[in-house]
């Protein structure tokens, strides 16, 4: 276990300072203060937005948005392949700014840093294509070509939470723009400075500033203005959040994705590989101290092998390196609050008074930084615990047994959540047979957690409470468009 260091001596002051000017604030605005887990102490302040500074957002948003849509999507698509070059140039600033803002373990930043640049580079290749006008066969008598079009949809809201706060950026503002449209952007204020870095490393690679437009402040206030102006929301966060956000954007009329919460299952089947999925298991529960939509809570194991699993699982777990630290001598960081604290504790709290018992870890650990936590594993967790139920998003996995697939296929759909699920087994036809009954929007065979979402070609969300509509692939790009038919007569006929 590593002890903390000093949060002052790897961040910029002078680019903390240029940051927050880029804002969408009045000149005297009140300031929200950002602060750095590793020590909780004061990162940064930052402007908070008002109401009227959303809708000039807005404004100023538009008026770019009108001739950035006429620029050819080559041109738009090569900008964002700098996007790629410059976060790659500049991954030691942006991996110190990640880590200070959000208490993560380096090679935590750094899957941002590799995520993001894939975001970057799948939309700058495949956008202008994605984006092609399509001719179709005219099936009317006299019909002498119709075409299928995707038209921007104008200025997008982006609204994001705090536990990925470049990849949240990135992969929702980048397809957005290769499609012609501005984007408003509320990151929540706990992470808004990486969001700002994310947005200045764009301008710096072409994109005209105008066009993304970053505003702050509390969340059913700003974050609600903006569901107010937006021609589309793409919204990342909590199941509550994105119900109020659906019902509100039902009355405008203005579609969105929502990609939300899960309570995601591993199930290891008989036949799989004892010692590679338990070391999968502890970056698929524990990377970013599992404050991480995608993130396993649910360990489903086949009985025969619930022994030998746990053997290995909870010795890879017993050797992690929890603290703070700016290079790579922790395998994993803080939470990122209190409040993620106290839910943490709430839920391990809540599993021990009712009878649940802890494998290994189960403890805050206040001599490393004030919100870090073990990662825990627990053993009899049943339906009416909090760990069971509800999403965790913390460093906290149960452990169930299960004596055939079709019990595990079972109790992972139990769940109102379907986003991200894991099986191991070396008999690959039955892993996708099982992947198949799974109400899960993605499945990885044998791989943790990111082997889908990693690919970027593939579409991402969820199921169920865990959202509506897809980031990445295909539709991660023609989510922010309108498909627009063009049907064309020869004239003779109209005549
Ligand atoms: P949250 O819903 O509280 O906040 C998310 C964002 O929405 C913040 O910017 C917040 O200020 C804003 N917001 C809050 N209320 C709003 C309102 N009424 N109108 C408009 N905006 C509002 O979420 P959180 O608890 O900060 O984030 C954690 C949640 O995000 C977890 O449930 C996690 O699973 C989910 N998440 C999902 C994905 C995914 O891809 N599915 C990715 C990351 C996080």
């Amino acid at each position: 276990m590593s002890t903390a260091v000093s949060v002052d001596a790897v961040v910029d002051r002078a680019l903390l300072d240029r940051l927050t000017d880029r804002v969408v604030a009045r000149p005297r605005a009140d300031r929200a203060v950002t602060v750095a887990p590793f020590s909780g102490t004061p990162l940064a302040e930052v402007p908070l937005s008002t109401t009227d500074d959303v809708a000039t957002a807005f404004a100023a948003a538009r008026d770019a948005q009108r001739w950035w849509a006429a620029r050819p999507v080559a041109e738009r698509a090569r900008i964002i392949g700098h996007v790629h070059d410059l976060v790659l140039d500049r991954r030691g600033e942006i991996a110190d700014l990640v880590q200070a803002e959000a208490g993560k373990a380096r090679r935590d930043a750094f899957e941002e840093i590799a995520d993001v640049a894939l975001a970057a580079r799948y939309v700058a290749v495949r956008g202008p294509r994605v984006l092609r006008e399509r001719r179709r066969l005219g099936l009317l008598p006299g019909l002498t070509r119709a075409i299928e079009g995707h038209r921007p949809k104008g200025v997008v809201g982006v609204i994001s939470p705090w536990n990925y706060p470049l990849t949240l950026a990135i992969s929702d503002c980048l397809p957005a723009f290769v499609a012609g449209n501005g984007v408003v952007h509320k990151p929540d204020s706990q992470a808004m400075l990486t969001a700002l870095l994310a947005r200045s490393i764009a301008i710096e690679a072409g994109l005209p500033e105008a066009l993304w437009q970053i505003v702050s402040g509390d969340g059913p206030v700003i974050g609600g203005a903006v569901v107010e102006h937006a021609d589309y929301v793409s919204f990342t966060g909590s199941t509550a959040t994105g119900r109020v956000i659906a019902a509100r954007l039902g009355e405008r009329l203005v579609g969105a994705s929502l990609e939300l919460g899960g309570k995601n299952p591993m199930l290891v089947l008989d036949d799989a590989d004892l010692d590679r999925a338990a070391e999968a298991a502890v970056r698929a529960c524990f990377s970013n101290a599992g404050q991480l939509c995608m993130s396993m809570e649910r360990l489903y194991v086949a009985a025969p092998l619930r022994e030998p699993f746990l053997e290995r699982f909870l010795g890879r777990v017993e050797s992690m390196r929890v603290g703070a630290a700016f290079d790579y001598s922790c395998d994993m960081g803080s939470l990122m609050s209190q409040e993620q604290l106290d839910k943490v504790r709430a839920h391990v709290d809540d599993a021990v008074a009712k009878g649940a018992r802890v494998l290994t870890g189960g403890r805050a650990r206040p001599d490393l930084g004030p919100w870090f936590h073990e990662p825990t594993v627990l053993d009899g967790v049943r339906p009416g615990m909090l760990a069971a139920d509800a999403e965790t998003f913390g460093p906290v996995v149960s452990v169930y047994p299960v004596t055939s697939d079709d019990e595990a296929i079972e109790l992972a759909n139990d769940t109102p959540y379907g986003l991200n699920a894991s099986v191991w087994t070396s008999n690959l036809r039955r892993g996708v047979d099982v992947a198949r009954r799974l109400r899960s929007g993605v499945v990885n065979v044998n791989e943790g957690y990111t082997a889908a979402w990693g690919s970027h070609d593939l579409p991402i969300g969820g199921m169920g409470a865990s959202g509506l509509g897809r980031r990445h692939g295909r539709e991660g790009i023609l989510r922010y468009t309108e498909p627009q038919a063009i049907a064309v007569q020869r004239v003779h006929n109209i005549a």
